[in-house]
């Protein structure tokens, strides 16, 4: 079992690796992206940022997701959410259903399983994502669960 701990992506420095702009809506999200630890839909994140237009929040958030500093995953009801990257390689996540936190890890049992499994289905896997809900047991609506 791996667990991330890396601080957060820079943003503002993956928009310039990028060859994107850095205009102002788009460092406005990123300096409110930088201070979330927990997963995120476009709509809240809109809803944070009045004086930036709902679909430049969306569109941005693509670029972020396509520049590979935020990860886009399944909430536990199956609508998507946001979360931000702290690495470079393939893993997954852990999202407490309480407080939204959302954590990285990556686990070679897992992948060994996925591996094999390809071996009985038919077709092949081309990709997956894994997604564990959890009490993250760190949040108030957690403690001593
Ligand atoms: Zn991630
Ligand atoms: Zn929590
Ligand atoms: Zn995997």
């Amino acid at each position: 079992m791996f667990a991330f701990q890396n601080p957060h992506p820079n943003l503002i420095a993956a928009l310039e690796s990028g060859g994107y702009r850095v205009t102002a809506p788009r460092r406005a999200i990123a300096n409110l992206l930088e201070q979330k630890q927990e997963g995120f839909s476009v709509e809240a994140l809109s809803d944070e940022l009045p004086s930036v237009g709902r679909a430049t929040v969306y569109r941005t958030i693509k670029l972020f997701h396509a520049a590979g500093v935020v990860c886009k995953l399944a909430t536990i009801n199956g609508s998507h959410m946001y979360s931000l990257c702290r690495n470079d390689h393939h893993h997954h996540h852990t999202v407490c259903v309480e407080c939204g936190a959302v954590e990285e890890f990556r686990v070679d049992a897992v992948e060994r399983l996925i591996r094999q499994i390809s071996e009985d289905i038919p077709g092949e896997i081309v990709s997956h994502h894994l997604e564990l809900y959890v009490n993250c047991g760190a949040c108030p609506e957690t403690k001593g669960k």
